[in-house]
């Protein structure tokens, strides 16, 4: 697909001085297969395991970092801080991926300024999409058999290392496919060594802010794992946009959304001109419609091991190949609400003997999030009732901590008591290993599919009037994934 004729007077646009508060940088393919990035500041062509070259002005991705801002007293210190002082790691790589979906991807990817505040257009008080390394950094605690105790480590991983380092950890690494974005990380945790792996995603947990409370004794549990394990410093780098969907998809796949397909919350399916939202409770339990034919996923790769072993997915969209998973329950349920089918079955949340109940009474999003995370984990004790049924693997998934993180941001009240409600689930959990005598036997790895950073309500404005402006017929999918309209 060759690069749209309007592409130019859009970049230009949207790159202009007056937008510099809300656009921290666009990106958009060239027709030598490279990958532009701009904004009021300079641009520079990315092409992959090459140095970025300069085509004017600064660079706008020029620090690639992994660790800016990993350090916690630095991220609380300059939160949301503007491009020239923000960091992009593997921005040739992380680009490259989108757009290599060329049937999907839009023609400009335009990224918000980690302060931009556009409640009008979906935006919230924390934010994360951006290509930046804090909206990027997921957590990465590992904790159990195989893995050394190291405490909090200066290193960092990526969230296509996800799943293949879990299948390692249970002695399925011979079934990873050949050609993977991500790799195992046999260096934090010896293949082969547990029986049992369980994978926790706390959807937006902000990595710094959640090694900061399990080091203060606010997440008791997380510190729990620690003691017997270590934590990367740095995370798990997101693949971009660093949306949910997207990077639930690159952690259990182990590839990019150029080749799973998932490239966004919403996108356009550019063979049938269709607008796609595939991020939605609604829709979650079709997420096997909109990933590439042949991607397959670690609970194939377990399974597959040895198909005695069950593999478990719960409250997550990513389930093919699972023995166990809500989503399949979904499905079999026949109804169009998708998650919102088991509303009505769906404990109370105000007795939620895990919720801040403060949050619960005021925001019904904050209540929804406790009634399927609670019932999330009275999935994973059920799956979890004798060590001889349980799952080789179990993937739960908690979406409380992406409402809290929304609500207020990274060190907010909400945010902080998400982690606790999360907390204090995975306590319940980690007791019942306890009572079943297998607490020192099942490896956990803690991850999330972003980080977060906090808007500043002062800052708002919307590009799609510069576009239209400049005549630039387009459709805006996000905000921030622009098509344009043919001519
Ligand atoms: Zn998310």
């Amino acid at each position: 697909m060759g690069v749209h004729p309007d592409t130019g007077r859009a970049v230009e646009a949207l790159t202009q001085q007056r937008l510099a508060p809300i656009v921290d940088l666009v990106a958009y393919r060239a027709d030598d297969g490279a990958v532009v990035v701009a904004n009021s500041a300079g641009a520079a062509r990315l092409r992959v395991g090459l140095p970025a070259e300069v085509l004017h002005g600064r660079n706008p991705v020029a620090d690639t970092d992994p660790m800016r801002f990993a350090d916690y007293a630095a991220e609380a210190a300059d939160p949301s801080p503007p491009n020239e002082r923000h960091a992009y790691p593997y921005p040739d790589l992380r680009l490259a991926s989108l757009f290599a979906a060329v049937d999907r991807a839009p023609d400009v990817a335009v990224v918000h300024t980690a302060r931009h505040y556009f409640p009008e257009q979906g935006g919230h008080a924390g934010e994360h999409g951006s290509l930046n390394v804090v909206q990027s950094r997921a957590p990465l605690l590992l904790s159990g058999p195989g893995v050394a105790a190291r405490g909090v480590v200066d290193d960092h991983a990526r969230v296509v290392d996800v799943g293949p380092t879990m299948a390692a950890a249970v002695g399925a690494a011979e079934r990873l496919p050949t050609c993977l974005d991500g790799r195992p990380r046999t260096d934090l945790v010896a293949p082969g060594a547990t029986r049992w792996v369980v994978g926790l995603l706390w959807d937006g947990a902000n990595a710094g802010d959640l090694l900061h409370l399990a080091g203060t004794g606010a997440l008791p549990h997380v510190a729990r794992l620690l003691e017997r394990g270590l934590a990367l410093r740095g995370g798990a780098v997101a693949e971009f946009p660093s949306l949910t969907l997207v990077n639930h998809t690159s952690a259990l796949t182990g590839v990019g959304p150029g080749r799973h397909g998932v490239v966004g919350n919403a996108y356009v399916d550019r063979v049938t001109g269709e607008t796609v939202v595939p991020n939605d409770s609604r829709t979650w339990h079709r997420w096997a419609d909109w990933v590439r034919p042949g991607t397959s996923t670690v609970f194939e790769w377990v399974g597959g091991s040895d198909p005695a072993r069950g593999t478990a997915s719960v409250n997550e969209p990513v389930d093919r190949g699972a023995t166990y998973s809500t989503m399949g329950l979904i499905r079999a349920s026949g109804s169009a609400e998708g998650a919102h089918a088991l509303d009505s079955m769906l404990p109370d949340p105000t007795t939620s003997r895990f919720a801040t109940q403060r949050f619960v009474r005021v925001d019904p999003d904050y209540a929804w999030a406790t009634q399927v995370d609670d019932i999330g984990l009275e999935q994973v004790l059920q799956l979890w009732e004798r060590p001889a049924d349980a799952p080789a693997l179990l993937w739960w998934n908690t979406v409380g901590t992406d409402t809290g993180h929304h609500a207020g941001g990274p060190r907010s009240a909400p945010s902080r008591a998400a982690l606790a409600d999360a907390d204090r689930r995975l306590g319940a959990f980690l007791d019942r290993l306890d009572a079943l005598g297998v607490a020192d036997d099942v490896t956990v790895l803690l991850t999330a599919d972003h980080g977060f950073e906090a808007a500043d309500p002062g800052v708002r404005g919307e590009w799609g009037t510069a576009l239209a402006d400049a005549g630039v017929a387009h459709r805006d999918v996000g905000p921030g994934f622009v098509y344009l309209e043919p001519r």
